[in-house]
């Protein structure tokens, strides 16, 4: 987009306030605005409890609809805050029922979200920072770079705004940080924001509904453990640490068993496991050595691996492997007792499919606005 090249770019942190000098007062946890209202506004724990219920669970969007607040509080927090909120730019469907939503952000950056109906389940891959610093070598968001941290209501608003546009009866079951980012990278905003999405004031989705995918920055895992009691999936892609190196530049920082040592250590609940990535590249990866090693690798985690055919793009050289060679390598874990599902890749004709987030979105953008723009000169389609 133009504005990327012409808006100077602001931290998250420069942008907690808007130009007027009003604070988003949704990158607030509840204790700091409980805090920020009594200090900035006299106000009471009552009143921030109420104004927080009203923004997350009711999706207020001024002031005025805060109606439980006394009116000279809300005059004031009109004049000292404002509620931030996404604005979308574009929704894609795919055949298949993926919804893949781009939001602008107040910078004129973009993010993405997608949205995912499995039977029963909906669930809503969201993003975590604009771009990523991980630079893994097959995916496309990589190749963006990291542009910024995403504040802590560009991550919560994300389910409370698809949610609140579902149809009558609908509702997002679950919530997983596979969009564009590496959400332990963005530590502190990702927690506050899943603690806006956790809270029965708030969101209320069930802990065991929330999933964080990681590249596994080691001692953030831990930390996250302590913090909150999501579930953890780890992209490993690999059989052993020189062969994660060519792919996943973090691994020369932390190696696959320092990665898989924080993994035995991660507090689990009764009946719950740690979900292992594992992107298949042709005649990389994908041979029934590396199964057999995994398997080693994952001896003493509990454990479930989650094969995901690599989605091709014109960008990379890199090969899905055959189906056949797929399901060979699924049956051979599970021949050897480890719990192995394919991933079914979804949204692929909208781009919206495991790291096609960011830079493909542009082009799926362009194809929108393309076929938008024929639309309105009366072209048939092309
Ligand atoms: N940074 C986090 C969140 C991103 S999740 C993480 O790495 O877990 C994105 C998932 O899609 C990761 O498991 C990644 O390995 C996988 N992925 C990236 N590019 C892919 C591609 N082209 N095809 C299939 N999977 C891909």
């Amino acid at each position: 987009m133009e504005l990327d090249r012409t808006m100077p770019r602001r931290s998250a942190r420069q942008l907690l306030k808007d130009e007027h000098g009003r604070v988003d007062i949704k990158s607030f946890d509840l204790p700091s605005l409980t805090r920020w209202m009594v200090d900035e506004l006299g106000a009471n724990e009552g009143h921030a409890l109420r104004l927080y219920k009203s923004i997350w669970q009711h999706g207020a969007r001024s002031f005025d609809e805060v109606d439980d607040v006394a009116k000279p509080i809300r005059k004031l927090l009109a004049e000292r805050a404002y509620i931030a909120f996404l604005t979308p730019m574009t929704v894609l469907r795919s055949e298949d029922g993926t919804v893949k939503y781009l939001w602008t952000l107040e910078d004129g950056l973009t993010i993405e979200s997608v949205l995912i109906p499995d039977g029963e389940r909906l669930t809503l891959c969201i993003s975590s920072q604009v771009g990523c610093a991980m630079a893994c070598t097959f995916c496309l968001t990589g190749d963006l770079g990291l542009k910024r941290q995403l504040k802590i209501s560009e991550i919560a608003n994300q389910p409370l705004q698809i949610g609140r546009q579902l149809p009558e009866g609908e509702r997002i079951t679950n919530i997983v940080l596979m969009g564009m980012g590496e959400p332990l990278h963005n530590f502190e905003n990702l927690v506050s924001a899943l603690e806006i999405c956790l809270d029965e004031n708030a969101q209320n989705f069930s802990h065991r509904k929330i999933t964080v995918s990681t590249v596994g920055l080691v001692p953030r895992i831990a930390e996250l453990a302590e913090r909150l009691p999501v579930n953890l999936a780890v992209s490993l892609n690999a059989s052993s640490d020189a062969q994660r190196r060519e792919i996943m530049p973090i691994t020369s920082k932390y190696s696959v068993e320092e990665l898989l040592e924080a993994c035995r250590k991660f507090p689990l609940r009764r009946g719950k496991m740690i979900t292992f990535e594992y992107v298949m590249l042709k005649g990389f990866n994908d041979s029934l050595e590396d199964a057999d090693r995994l398997v080693d690798l994952l001896a003493g985690v509990r454990a479930k691996v989650n094969l995901i055919p690599y989605n091709e793009n014109p960008d990379r050289d890199l090969k899905r492997p055959a189906d056949e060679t797929v399901v060979a390598f699924q049956e051979h874990l599970v021949g050897r007792h480890l719990n192995a599902t394919i991933r079914v890749s979804r949204g692929r004709d909208i781009s919206a499919a495991c790291g096609q987030l960011g830079k493909a979105s542009r082009r799926a953008l362009d194809a929108e606005w393309l076929r938008v723009a024929r639309d309105i000169a009366g072209l048939p389609a092309l």
